[in-house]
């Protein structure tokens, strides 16, 4: 039918990594950037629709890493199968990162763990 094929191409249109309105990145951390590319990545492999929310705008606990540029929040496709995804994506990103599953949205921070060894 004609409706579903714009609603289709509508779709094909919307895979990937999309600014949510007010979301507010000036002082954005290159390592964050670096994330997003990452994440960019796993959208299109897993043909996703990721809507950021969040970098240094909005509400969040007062030593959030997100009021230094450090952190994003975002909303991936209901239709993911939402665990192991979130799990290749900390996969991914490896230890200088944090993903944590907040329900309603994603959270990742750079948040480099400096210690022992090195
Ligand atoms: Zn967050």
């Amino acid at each position: 039918m004609r409706e579903d094929t714009e609603e289709g191409l509508q779709l094909k249109h919307t895979l990937g990594l999309r600014l949510g309105l007010g979301v507010r990145m000036q002082g954005i951390r290159p390592e964050l950037l670096l994330a997003l590319m990452i994440l960019l990545d796993l959208c299109r492999e897993t043909s996703t629709i990721v809507i950021v929310t969040a970098i240094l705008n909005g509400a969040h606990m007062r030593n959030s890493l997100h009021y230094t540029g450090a952190a994003v929040d975002f909303v991936i496709d209901l239709a993911v199968e939402r665990v192991p995804w979130v799990t290749e994506l900390r996969d991914r990103l490896g230890v200088t990162y944090d993903v944590l599953d907040e329900g309603d949205h994603i959270h990742i921070e750079y948040q480099p763990h400096f210690g022992a060894g090195t």
